[in-house]
């Protein structure tokens, strides 16, 4: 077909014009001639629709066709452009359109360089140059910038078009959009790298003699030693991904004492550096662990998860046990040794004690006496010489007196030392109570102070068997404390009731202070108000101890300044 487009009208004009020059010829055309120019221009006429018509169908297909591809340029799934020597955009299919984000409109006539860094327009640049001399892009990347935000990373790659006239070469160039691809492909580096670490660090600690496990959030293990499938006696991959406690470690009711159940509580567990738990092991055996934990955390500070270390301590434990047994017995040993020292320590003590309180009652208590006495003999030598008799009897009576007095504290002492030293046994025999205490009171009688008397009232059977001996000391002493502490009359009661005797010694004298009161049967005590009475404190110890060699008992009510009253029973 000519180049040159007629329109319908020029066509008829030519045409016409062709069959006027055909038809005047100059020649006078017959009849036949005439009919036989007519049936071949009919026949031309119906050529020539046919050829119309075949002409028509191949513009529709061609148009058809033209559109398929089109389509095929504008929709397909990768980017296509073409650039110029100077990377101008020539043309743009849609995809690409979509890629940079603008309309093909705008991108056409622009620079590619207009969407990337001057680095990345150099890269560019210089791979088109290569690409125009060669005829050959091959492929590489482009950080290309979104017109409405972003970068994306493009694959281009490339051939190089040029004209018949070899003209104004073009660069045809297909985009790609790698960048999830290659952010994927990073990620699967980044995976298949973790994943050749994982196994790395699984075979060191496969040959690590503890037990290390990898539980996450669920608490489900992720990884596990050799170390510790041998514990649980199963292979690694009936231990992967089940949960640890509920499969592996026993509840707190099975533990043993010796863990600790309180801490017994999963979550809690893990957050702890150390904790100790059963674990089940092959053929329902169980082993003591102590688990030391590392909490692995995500940025945000959550826990995903916990790498753990075991230690197998049961027979370290059961050794700790026995030690601590071992331990307790020789604690005990060490115990009742101290106890023994502290003992003698405290009877040494005591002892050192007694010998002071001897000293300063032996310089203080007998020294009196022994003066009255002294004083007295002088003064019975000048009234003898004198020749008054009164007054010499009267010191005469002072010295028995002081020397009663000197008698009474050398028998207590002696006393105390008797029974100090066990040698006192005790022998009993009927006699004659109510006798026995009227005679004691008339041996006293010598030490009763000016209008002082002694009353005695007895109550049933006078029979009694007991160590009279030692019943007559305690009746002197609270007889010799009731005239000693009070200076009005005293009155005795006596009473035996069945195989009970009861005695009773009340005076109206000085009382005892109610602070004093407990101490009252211990040796030396004195209490606060007879610092002007002479005296030891060990007659009450005294009676006490003769009273427990006997299984007897006493007590006493008093009342400060109004008088005492001491109660002795006896079997
Ligand atoms: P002492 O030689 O001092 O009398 P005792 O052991 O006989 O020693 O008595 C201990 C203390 O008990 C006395 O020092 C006194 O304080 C008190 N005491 C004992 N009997 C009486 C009593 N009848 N009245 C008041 N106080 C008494």
């Amino acid at each position: 077909m000519a180049n040159k487009n007629y329109s319908d009208k020029e066509l008829r004009q030519r045409a016409e014009t062709k069959l006027g020059k055909l038809i005047h010829s100059g020649k006078e055309l017959s009849l036949e001639e005439a009919k036989k120019i007519m049936h071949e221009l009919e026949v031309h006429q119906i050529e020539l629709e046919l050829q119309n018509q075949e002409l028509r169908d191949t513009q529709f297909r061609l148009e058809e066709i033209r559109d398929q591809y089109t389509d095929l340029f504008d929709f397909a799934p990768i980017g296509y452009l073409l650039l110029d020597k100077k990377a101008v955009i020539t043309n743009i299919n849609l995809t690409a359109c979509d890629l940079f984000g603008l309309d093909r409109a705008v991108l056409k006539g622009k620079h590619l360089s207009a969407f990337m860094s001057s680095a990345q327009s150099t890269i560019l640049v210089l791979q088109l140059n290569e690409a125009f001399e060669n005829g050959h892009l091959p492929p590489f990347e482009l950080k290309i910038r979104r017109w409405n935000q972003g970068t994306f990373t493009a694959l281009i790659q490339g051939s190089i078009t040029t004209s018949s006239d070899n003209e104004n070469p073009i660069c045809r160039v297909t985009l790609q959009d790698i960048t999830e691809q290659n952010e994927a492909e990073k990620l699967l580096q980044q995976h298949e790298a973790l994943q050749k670490e994982k196994e790395k660090i699984q075979r060191y600690l496969d040959l690590a003699p503890v037990v290390f496990l990898l539980i996450d959030a669920e608490h489900m293990v992720q990884m596990i030693n050799q170390k510790g499938c041998k514990l649980l006696g199963l292979p690694r991959l009936d231990i992967l991904g089940k949960n640890w406690f509920e499969n592996f470690i026993n509840t707190p009711e099975k533990q043993s004492k010796s863990t600790n159940n309180q801490h017994f509580q999963n979550n809690m567990l893990l957050l702890k550096p150390y904790f100790e738990s059963e674990v089940k092991c092959k053929d329902g055996e169980t082993r003591l662990m102590g688990w030391t934990n590392i909490a692995l955390l995500e940025n945000n500070g959550n826990q995903i998860g916990t790498l753990t270390s075991g230690e197998d301590i049961t027979e370290r434990k059961k050794t700790e046990a026995n030690q601590e047994r071992y331990t307790e017995v020789l604690k005990g040993m060490v115990e009742e040794r101290t106890q023994e020292l502290m003992d003698a320590l405290v009877s040494e003590k005591h002892i050192n004690e007694m010998k002071s309180s001897f000293v300063s009652i032996a310089s203080h208590e007998l020294r009196t006496p022994i003066t009255i006495v002294l004083s007295s003999i002088i003064l019975i030598e000048k009234y003898g010489a004198a020749g008054d008799f009164e007054k010499q009897q009267k010191h005469i009576e002072r010295i028995k007196s002081s020397l009663t007095q000197f008698t009474a504290i050398l028998d207590d002492f002696l006393s105390l030392d008797k029974l100090e030293r066990g040698v006192i046994r005790v022998k009993k025999d009927n006699f004659d109570l109510p006798n026995m205490i009227s005679k004691t009171i008339g041996e006293l009688e010598g030490i009763l102070k000016e209008d002082q008397k002694i009353s005695h009232i007895h109550v049933g059977p006078n029979e009694f068997s007991q160590d009279e001996k030692l019943f007559r000391n305690i009746l002197i002493n609270l007889l010799s404390n009731a005239i000693k502490y009070s200076e009005k009359d005293i009155e005795v009661t006596s009473s035996i009731d069945k195989k009970t005797m009861s005695l009773e010694v009340k005076d109206y004298g000085i009382g005892i202070p109610e602070d004093d009161r407990e101490f009252l049967f211990k040796r030396f005590f004195r209490a606060k108000n007879v610092e002007d009475y002479p005296g030891t404190g060990l007659g009450l110890s005294i009676v006490e101890r003769y009273l427990d060699l006997l299984e007897g008992s006493i007590e006493f009510i008093s009342q400060e300044n109004s008088g005492s009253t001491f109660k002795v029973k006896l079997h």
